[in-house]
């Protein structure tokens, strides 16, 4: 029978501007966009992202900004993190919220992944908001002294509440970036702080300094930066209701678009992404991740590594895969997909740098 495989393509979840306390987009008044929620975010909100990652399988990233878990007024001494500057005041936000919705995601690791997004989002230049929080619209990394105090501040803050292990995947700031940056380089310098990979909207009028190597990701000081699709609704549509997967490797979202009005009912916003995104799991040519690591993977390998059938032969070749400039490069499994008359079988096929071609019976 003839048997014909493929590296399916990944695909992993990424929800922008998770740890808003208070949702209400301020940028009309020199404040930040939030999340365009009118409301409290509360641990219900959480549950919407655990509950997403625990139906289907995978470990969707709580791309998150802290500045609203700040219970010391720390952003005062970074005057460019907010609109107070050096009078900044977060008592209004101190509360037991703060320890519920910690342990909510501590407790579910298996179910999310923390990654890391801003203090404050915006970037506050003699106290006027400008965008964004890591680069300006050229492309112009912040002064190094202020990605560092954020960077610092960020990770004391994951530490003080317990959220879980340091974040080793970033997303940028409202798309404002500068892919392959000669000289100071954002990806070289958040490398010390244990980011592995960054993910960005790339688009036509943000350029950078030069094109991501493939459709998807590139290499920048060896560090991974993916392609972050677009989402499929505005960035505060709140509660849509999804037709269709999205284009690509990456389900790119915002929290309004797993929440309802009501957080009770969250639940009814997010089963219908599950509705919609667990078929491709079942399809010959996309799969979901199970975390972020996996995702990277197994991104490279669709794109880079062959596989063929001779026969009954399998044969997969990732020489590829080894020669990329890439510091991070996960030693996991690759994920093929046979499919003989209509079954679609799964294979977890074992690589290593020392054995990059791999042949192998099908059963
Ligand atoms: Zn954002």
């Amino acid at each position: 029978m003839i048997a014909e495989a493929c590296i399916p393509m990944p695909l992993q979840i990424v929800i922008d501007d998770v740890g808003w306390r208070n949702g209400h987009d301020g940028n009309k008044e020199n404040q930040p966009f939030r999340t365009g929620v009118d409301r409290i975010h509360g641990a219900e909100d959480y549950r919407a992202i655990v509950r997403f990652g625990r139906e289907l399988g995978m470990r969707p990233q709580a791309v998150m900004i802290l500045g609203d878990w700040d219970t010391q007024n720390r952003l005062r001494k970074i005057p460019t993190a907010s609109w107070l500057g050096a009078n900044w005041d977060n008592s209004a936000n101190v509360g037991p919220w703060m320890e519920e919705c910690a342990e909510i995601l501590r407790s579910n690791q298996a179910h999310l992944e923390v990654v890391m997004h801003g203090i404050m989002h915006e970037f506050w230049l003699n106290g006027i908001a400008t965008r964004a929080e890591w680069h300006d619209d050229a492309g112009v990394m912040r002064p190094r002294h202020d990605v560092i105090a954020r960077f610092e501040l960020f990770l004391e803050l994951v530490k003080q509440h317990r959220l879980g292990p340091p974040p080793r995947s970033f997303v940028v700031c409202a798309g404002r970036h500068n892919f392959g940056a000669p000289g100071e380089n954002f990806a070289e310098l958040v490398q010390q702080f244990g980011i592995q990979a960054i993910f960005n909207e790339f688009s036509d009028e943000l350029p950078q300094t030069r094109p991501l190597d493939y459709e998807w990701f590139g290499f920048d000081r060896g560090l991974i930066t993916v392609q972050r699709s677009y989402d499929l609704f505005r960035w505060n549509h709140l509660a849509p209701v999804p037709e269709k997967t999205p284009y690509g490797p990456v389900c790119g979202m915002h929290w309004p678009h797993i929440l309802h009005a009501d957080p009770v009912r969250n639940g009814e916003i997010v089963d219908g992404w599950v509705r919609v995104l667990k078929p491709l799991n079942q399809a010959f040519d996309r799969l979901l991740s199970p975390s972020t690591e996996a995702f990277l993977a197994q991104l490279v390998h669709h794109t880079v590594t062959t596989v063929k059938v001779t026969g009954d032969e399998l044969e997969v070749d990732a020489s590829e895969y080894y020669r990329l400039p890439w510091k991070y490069r996960p030693e996991l499994p690759v994920t093929v997909k046979v499919r003989r008359a209509n079954q679609i079988e799964s294979l977890q096929i074992k690589i290593t740098s020392e054995k990059p071609i791999l042949r192998q019976k099908l059963k």
